[in-house]
C-alpha cells in the first residue's frame, strides 16, 4: 500500500491539497504519496515556529541536550526502518544508508547536545574601568532546506544545531526525498521536542522552498543543494543569515611518490561511494604524468569491477540515479566526453546487465574518462554521478594550477610522501577542506563547507555558532570610567 505523507506544521499532521508521489528510483514504483506545501503552509509553519521559539530558547541547555541525545537514541533504534526508507527513496545504497549514513545522523544530535552547553563567549577588559563580554542568543525561526542526496543525514547536520542551540525551524526536504525527514519530525515529538518547534514541510522548491526564504519572520537559512538554486534564494531572501553548502567539483590530485595502492582506493572510493551524488566528490582525478598510463588503467579496471544494481543489495556498490532527470544530464557528460576529445576507459552508455525488476530504474555504467583537459566541460561541470575524470600533470606548480582553474571550491585531496609538498599544495589549494593521504573522513567539529561558487558559511563544532547564535556584545561600565558633559 502507498504510504501518505503529511506536513508536520505546530505538532500536527497538516494536509494540502495537491499532493505528488515520490518513486524508488531503481524500480520507479510509487513509495508514497506527499502533501505538497505552498505558501500557505509555509506561512502557517513559520508562525508555529515563531510562537514556539520563546518557549524553546528559554528552556535549560541541559533539558534541550538531554531531548536532543534522546532523539539521538530513537534514531538509534531505528536504524534498520531509517536506512530502508533512505535507501528506496534516493537509490543510496543499504551498505552505506546501514552502516554510515544513518548512525551519523544520530552521532549529530549527540554532538550538539554538548555543543550547546559551550556557547561561551569572550570577555575583553579595558584598562580596568570597562568590561566587555559576549553572549550568543539564539537567532529564531530558521529554514533548513535539504537536498536529496544523503538527505537525512544532512536534515539532522541542520535540525541537530539549529534546535540544540535554541532556535526552532522549518525543515523543507527535496521533493525527490522526503520519506525520512518526515520520521524525522516524529520521533523528534517522540523524544520531548515541543510541538512547533520542528516544523516539516514538503513541497517543491519554487513554491515552498521559495515562499520559506522569502518569509519575513525567517531569520537564518542553512542550505545545502546547487550553486545555482544558491544564487536564487541569496537574491530572493533579502537581508538574512546564510549559510551555503554547494555544488562542488573537487580535484584528487596523486603525485608519483604517492602511497599509490592507498591513493588508488581512496580515488576509486571518492567518485564511485554514494553513487557518485556527492558534494565532496574526487571528480577531477590529477594523476603525475609518470606514473598516470598505469594508474589509469588500473583505475579502470577496479571501475569495471564495481556492481551496479538493486540499492537494496547489501552487495552493490552503486545504485540508480536519483530521477531520470538526473540520469538523463549523466548520460548527457558520457556523451559529450567523447566529442571533447576525452577517452573512455570503461563505463559508457550500454545499460548495465540488470534483473528484469530493475530495467526501469535510473542506472549508469561507472564511467572513466582518460586524457581529461581540465578545459572540457566534463572537467569543469559538476555530473554528479559515477563519473571520473582523469587528469595528467607535470610537476606541483602544474597540480596546483589544474586544481584551482576551477569556479568551485568545495573539497580537495592530496597525496603524496613528501610532508613540505603534502604542506605546500593543501595551503595553495582553493577549497574549504584538504584531505591529506586520505578520502573525506568527517569529524563534527571541523569547519564543513566551501568557498567559490561551492559556497559561504562553515558549520561543524563551534563554526555552527555563526550560522545559528546572534553574539551580543555587553560592556559593562565599573563605575569609574569618564563621560563627557556635553550641553553642560
Ligand atoms: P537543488 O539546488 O536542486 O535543490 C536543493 C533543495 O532546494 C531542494 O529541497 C529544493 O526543493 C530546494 N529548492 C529548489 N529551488 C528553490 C528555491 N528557488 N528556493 C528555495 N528552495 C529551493 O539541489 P539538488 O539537486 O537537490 O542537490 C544536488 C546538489 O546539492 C549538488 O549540486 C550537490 O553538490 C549539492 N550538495 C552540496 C553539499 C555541500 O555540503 N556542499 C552536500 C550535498 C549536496
Amino acid at each position: 500500500m502507498t504510504m501518505h505523507i503529511r506536513h508536520l506544521i505546530g505538532g500536527v499532521p497538516v494536509e494540502s491539497r495537491e499532493v505528488f508521489t515520490t518513486v524508488d528510483p531503481a524500480t520507479q514504483d510509487v513509495l508514497a504519496e506527499v502533501a505538497s506545501g505552498g505558501e500557505t503552509e509555509v506561512n502557517a509553519a513559520v508562525a508555529a515556529a515563531k510562537a514556539a521559539f520563546p518557549g524553546w530558547a528559554a528552556t535549560a541547555q541541559s533539558l534541550r541536550a538531554r531531548i536532543m541525545r534522546k532523539l539521538g537514541d530513537l534514531i538509534g533504534q531505528h536504524v534498520p526502518e531509517l536506512a530502508q526508507w533512505e535507501t528506496r527513496d534516493t537509490g543510496q545504497v543499504i551498505g552505506q544508508t546501514k552502516k554510515a549514513l544513518v548512525p551519523r545522523a544520530a552521532d549529530n544530535f549527540y554532538y550538539f547536545a554538548q555543543m550547546c552547553t559551550r556557547t561561551d563567549g569572550h570577555t575583553y577588559p579595558v584598562d580596568g574601568v570597562m568590561l566587555n563580554y559576549t553572549l550568543f542568543h539564539p537567532v529564531g525561526v530558521c529554514a533548513l532546506i535539504s537536498p536529496w542526496n544523503v538527505p537525512f543525514m544532512t536534515a539532522t547536520w541542520k535540525v541537530a544545531p539549529c534546535l540544540a542551540f535554541g532556535n526552532t525551524a522549518v525543515l523543507k526536504m527535496s521533493e525527490l526525498s522526503p520519506i525520512t525527514a518526515s520520521r524525522l519530525g516524529e520521533l523528534a515529538l517522540e523524544a520531548g521536542v515541543p510541538a512547533g518547534v520542528l516544523n516539516v514541510v514538503h513541497g517543491y522548491g519554487k513554491t515552498a522552498g521559495e515562499a520559506l526564504v522569502r518569509h519575513p519572520d525567517v531569520r537564518a537559512i542553512s542550505f545545502t543543494g546547487s550553486t545555482a538554486t544558491g544564487n536564487r534564494i541569496v537574491q530572493a531572501a533579502g537581508l538574512k543569515k546564510f549559510s551555503m553548502e554547494l555544488g562542488g567539483k573537487s580535484p584528487f590530485v596523486v603525485f608519483e611518490d604517492a602511497d599509490y595502492e592507498r591513493a588508488m582506493d581512496a580515488a576509486v572510493f571518492m567518485i564511485f561511494s554514494n553513487n557518485g551524488e556527492r558534494c565532496t566528490a574526487g571528480s577531477r582525478i590529477l594523476v603525475q604524468r609518470s606514473i598516470y598510463a598505469r594508474f589509469a588503467e588500473e583505475f579502470a579496471q577496479r571501475a569495471s569491477r564495481i556492481s551496479v544494481g538493486d540499492p537494496m543489495d547489501e552487495h552493490t556498490i552503486v545504485g540508480p540515479m536519483i530521477s531520470p532527470d538526473h540520469l538523463a544530464k549523466v548520460r548527457r557528460y558520457i556523451e559529450l566526453g567523447p566529442q571533447e576529445g576525452a577517452r573512455i576507459l570503461t563505463g559508457g552508455l550500454d545499460a548495465p546487465a540488470l534483473p528484469a525488476k530493475l530495467a526501469r530504474g535510473n542506472f549508469v555504467r561507472p564511467t572513466v574518462f582518460a586524457d581529461v583537459r581540465n578545459d572540457m566541460r566534463i572537467a569543469q561541470d559538476e555530473i554528479f554521478g559515477p563519473v571520473a575524470c582523469l587528469i595528467p600533470f607535470d610537476d606541483e606548480a602544474d597540480a596546483i594550477r589544474i586544481a584551482n582553474d576551477i569556479r568551485y571550491g568545495l573539497s580537495s585531496y592530496v597525496w603524496t610522501e613528501n610532508l613540505g609538498r603534502a604542506h605546500r599544495v593543501a595551503a595553495a589549494i582553493e577549497a574549504g577542506m584538504c584531505f591529506v593521504n586520505s578520502q573525506n573522513v568527517r569529524d563534527l567539529r571541523q569547519p564543513f563547507g566551501g568557498t567559490k561558487a561551492s559556497g559561504t558559511g562553515r558549520e561543524g563544532g563551534t563554526w555552527s555558532f555563526e550560522v545559528f547564535l546572534e553574539p551580543k556584545n555587553v560592556c559593562v561600565s565599573m563605575g569609574s570610567h569618564p563621560i563627557p558633559r556635553w550641553g553642560l
